[in-house]
């Protein structure tokens, strides 16, 4: 034994007591964890016996050190995996394994602003917490861009945004994989602003902390890696690939690092990460990972994913919680449940949104338990400003109003002029037509109004029955028709104005073109737009239609 060893005593037995406590608090926990990006399928055991040594990764991973306790080898070696996963040109990028995603992103961005120390830097409203916290840090000013309803950066609201500041070298922030929504912003279409405006100092950092691990092995993905024309790149390695202890990699173009490179004595060794000391032991969780899942692991372990968020969406769907997700993402976002199920789940919320995310451990089995407590009437949506449930489970609320029409007339688009026309604003509605007749329930923002505004209407010989609160059997047969197992694939999103009237203009449009609309909802309703779910006879010819408004698939 060495000398002076530091455990002098056992743990007294509450100690111990504690920590079982601990244990057994986390193994609970563990299986239900369906909210955050974190994998939990791993098993690093065969590295416990590293746990002995002091090892510190500080320096640069590519220059010697005088601290020989490092893993710095095996740290290059893991960087040309990612480099190899960023389609990076050979010997042309520079990276070193960081503590997370949010040290990549701050690297990134601390890079950029000594190459251009006057730039300002755009990012979008949908960009992490870790931005706006690291251009606090490093003092940068900033312009936060607005985002689709999709989640992904308003290239128009950019656009303008450049136009104005044309003199100013843009420093931008993309997304790739959003976390609230996975959305992935338009790296072509950033750079070909860039273009636009002649802006030849610019600069492009990618934070691509979920999926930068999952777009490698996507089949054709958007536009998002060096080959496409990003100066930088941060992932998170305790995310897709799972680790014990967060950690990430960052990737920067070799060229912009050697400029800003500095050198210190003390370490013998180059100052080019943000950390002094760093994590050697990561370093050794990702080579393994590599080494025993490999590349071709997570080609295989990646779709299947993807298809249990697919399989998500479809146990979702019939709840009437709209879940939806972009083809790329393992992220599935839905109407917010109760309180209740977002903590027995730990899912991630955001206003009247939550998300699942399908990581590699996520089973079946938990999504259908999931399911199961979404369905129970104590779940049933408590927190979630919109009330739109299964319709053939759930009776209307009091504020809602129900309509039932033959089905020789376009309910929906009467009942949405009429409302138009009144200049009243629908809060929510789902609509169902089937041969058997027609269906709408809707939430205005004055009620008493709107049921003045219908019952007139029907009085002035309009084709519908009496709106009233009292959906009755016609009514809850009607909406327990629509088949949203088969409706899902061919769905599409579209975005509303906030204006009277926008409804009435897309289903006036349908109607006019001949297209019957057999299932409407509110998806959801921001401040200045809204997300109605649309599912038409001809779907093709729907998705043409409204091309202008498709936000999704
Ligand atoms: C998780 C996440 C981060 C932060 O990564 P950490 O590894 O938690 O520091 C940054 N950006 C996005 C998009 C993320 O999802």
């Amino acid at each position: 034994m060495p000398t002076g060893t530091w455990q002098t005593s056992p743990l007294s037995a509450t100690d111990r007591t504690r920590l079982d406590d601990l244990f057994r608090m986390l193994k609970d926990e563990s299986s239900r964890f369906l909210g955050y990006p974190c994998n939990r399928n791993f098993d690093y055991s065969e590295l416990a016996r590293f746990l002995a040594f002091p090892i510190n990764n500080v320096g640069d991973p590519y220059v010697p050190s005088n601290y020989h306790l490092e893993t710095h080898a095996f740290e290059r070696e893991v960087l040309a995996v990612f480099e190899g996963l960023t389609q990076a040109p050979a010997g042309e990028t520079w990276g070193y394994i960081t503590n997370g995603g949010t040290e990549g992103n701050h690297y990134g961005l601390f890079l950029a602003r000594e190459l251009y120390p006057d730039g300002i830097v755009y990012y979008s409203q949908d960009a992490h917490y870790s931005i706006g916290k690291v251009l606090r840090c490093l003092g940068l000013p900033s312009i936060m861009i607005r985002s689709r309803p999709d989640g992904s950066i308003d290239l128009d609201d950019l656009r303008e945004t450049l136009r104005i500041h044309r003199d100013v070298p843009p420093i931008v922030c993309a997304t790739i994989g959003t976390t609230m929504k996975g959305a992935v912003d338009d790296i072509a279409g950033i750079r070909s602003l860039f273009a636009e405006f002649a802006l030849g100092r610019s600069y492009l950092h990618a934070d691509a902390a979920l999926s930068g691990m999952i777009l490698p092995f996507v089949d054709s993905p958007p536009a998002w890696n060096f080959s496409h024309g990003i100066d930088s790149i941060a992932i998170s390695g305790h995310k897709m690939i799972g680790s014990p202890i967060p950690c990430g990699v960052v990737l920067a173009k070799k060229i912009n690092v050697e400029r800003i490179a500095r050198s210190v004595e003390y370490i013998g060794t180059l100052d080019t990460t943000l950390s002094g000391s760093r994590n050697g032991l990561t370093v050794l969780f990702l080579w393994y990972a590599f080494h025993t899942v490999g590349v071709e692991g997570f080609r295989a372990i990646i779709p299947a994913c993807l298809e249990m968020a697919a399989y998500a969406i479809e146990r979702l769907f019939p709840l009437g919680v709209a879940p939806w997700r972009h083809p790329y993402s393992n992220t599935v976002v839905f109407r917010r449940p109760s309180a209740e199920v977002t903590s027995r789940w730990q899912l991630a919320c955001q206003g009247s949104h939550s998300h699942l995310i399908t990581m590699p451990h996520v089973t079946r089995e938990q999504i259908d338990e999931l399911a199961r407590d979404m369905e129970r009437p104590t779940s049933l949506h408590a927190s979630c400003p919109i009330t739109d449930r299964h319709p053939s489970t759930a009776q209307p609320s009091d504020d809602d109003i129900v309509l039932v029409g033959t089905s020789e007339h376009d309910l929906l688009d009467e009942v949405s002029q009429a409302l138009a026309e009144a200049g009243l604003s629908i809060e929510a509605l789902t609509a169902v037509a089937v041969d058997e007749g027609s269906v709408v329930r809707l939430r205005v923002n004055d009620r008493a109004a709107a049921l003045r505004v219908l019952n007139q209407g029907l009085d002035a010989g309009r084709e519908y029955g009496r709106a009233s609160t009292e959906p009755g059997d016609r009514a809850l047969d009607l909406l327990s028709r629509i088949d949203y197992q088969q409706a899902a694939p061919n769905s599409i999103l579209v975005r509303l104005d906030d204006r009277p009237g926008e409804l009435a203009s897309v289903t006036h449009q349908c109607h006019e073109a001949g297209i019957r609309l057999q299932a409407v909802r509110f998806l959801w309703r921001g401040k200045a737009s809204a997300v109605i779910e649309l599912n038409g006879n001809e779907p093709e010819r729907l998705r043409s239609l409204l091309v202008n408004r498709v936000i999704l698939n």
